[in-house]
């Protein structure tokens, strides 16, 4: 769907995947005037399609497009544009345990020209592929590194939107995870380097397993309002779970793990749903042990959240929408 400040959103289609042809000096390459979503598409028992909160998503995408002075898209256009991919054919959309149709929307200013101001022009797209469960050999819990020479976001930058230049500037402290044998990067907060913030692409939860309490770092302005995240705080509320959005220091977590009062940490998001993390580390420390199993309260709030997204339990928040009727 094309936009422009004269005529606003128009010119809807769908076409066959291929490159898109860009002039070398549409703004999108110059200034990262960019954001994007990403959702998936769940095949139920009975043949039907549905994707969960993508009002949520919409709504995400339209606070990241006026943060990045992009053009706001209807939530409704969103949710059509999800119906429209799984339109051209159904059978995309692959069946099996925890299989999805992964669902990348995005958005580019692609106005040509040069000059330091928002575009004029903005294209919104979305592509699709399918995916097999995230994890191959069944949830396993994994490691994360704690990175102290990078923030992953500055006070009143980009933060809080899903916009590619955030994930720019996550991919060094990234690759230096992987090189120190963990999947995900922890993020502490940019003014401090103190507080938790989030992973490179997952939000994250301790449980205070005695206290019956979920503890998740508050929307501090500079981390992703995950939907997963949302999700998740209100599953433990409905089972009877203390839960807390605060300040979380890193010290409250290595603490924590090793008196034992924090008996499971996990990351969520909508990739990987539910991540158990059994150890952090960091330059000269550890906490956790890898090989313990993932906890209770990870895998109990895990199935739950995939058995309503699979159509295998009640959706009794109205999460669903069904995308091919
Ligand atoms: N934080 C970051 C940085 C992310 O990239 C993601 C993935 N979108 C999340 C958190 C989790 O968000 P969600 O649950 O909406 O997928």
């Amino acid at each position: 769907v094309h936009w422009d400040k004269e005529g606003g959103w128009r010119d809807a289609a769908v076409t066959p995947y291929g490159p898109i042809a860009l002039d070398p000096a549409a703004a999108v390459l110059h200034y990262g005037q960019e954001i994007f979503e990403g959702i998936k598409a769940y095949r139920h028992a009975d043949g039907s399609v549905w994707t969960f909160r993508p009002q949520a998503n919409a709504e995400r995408l339209q606070r990241s497009a006026r943060r990045l002075a992009l053009p706001e898209l209807p939530v409704d256009v969103f949710v059509e544009s999800l119906k429209q991919i799984i339109a051209v054919d159904k059978d995309w959309v692959p069946s099996g345990e925890e299989a999805s149709l992964y669902l990348r929307p995005f958005m580019i200013g692609d106005e040509v020209f040069l000059g330091v101001r928002s575009a004029h022009k903005a294209t919104y797209y979305v592509i699709a592929c399918p995916a097999g469960p995230y994890f191959a050999k069944g949830v396993a819990p994994v490691a994360i590194w704690l990175s102290t020479d990078f923030a992953r976001a500055a006070k009143g930058g980009t933060g809080a939107a899903k916009c590619g230049g955030n994930y720019a500037a996550s991919l060094l402290p990234q690759q230096q995870a992987q090189d120190n044998g963990c999947s995900q990067v922890l993020f502490l907060d940019p003014a401090e380097g103190k507080y938790l913030e989030e992973l490179g692409g997952m939000n994250v939860f301790l449980v205070y397993g005695k206290q019956n309490k979920l503890v998740t770092p508050e929307l501090s302005g500079s981390i992703l309002e995950g939907i997963t995240r949302d999700s998740v705080l209100q599953l433990a509320r409905d089972r009877g779970m203390v839960v807390e959005e605060r300040k979380i220091a890193v010290d409250e977590w290595k603490q924590g793990v090793a008196s034992g009062d924090i008996t499971e940490v996990f990351a969520c998001g909508t990739a990987a749903v539910i991540t158990p993390i059994g150890q952090l580390k960091g330059e000269g420390f550890s906490v956790g042990d890898l090989s313990a199993p993932a906890g209770d309260v990870t895998m109990g709030l895990r199935k739950e959240l995939t058995d309503i997204q699979y159509g295998r339990a009640p959706d009794r928040h109205g999460w669903l929408v069904r995308l091919d009727a």
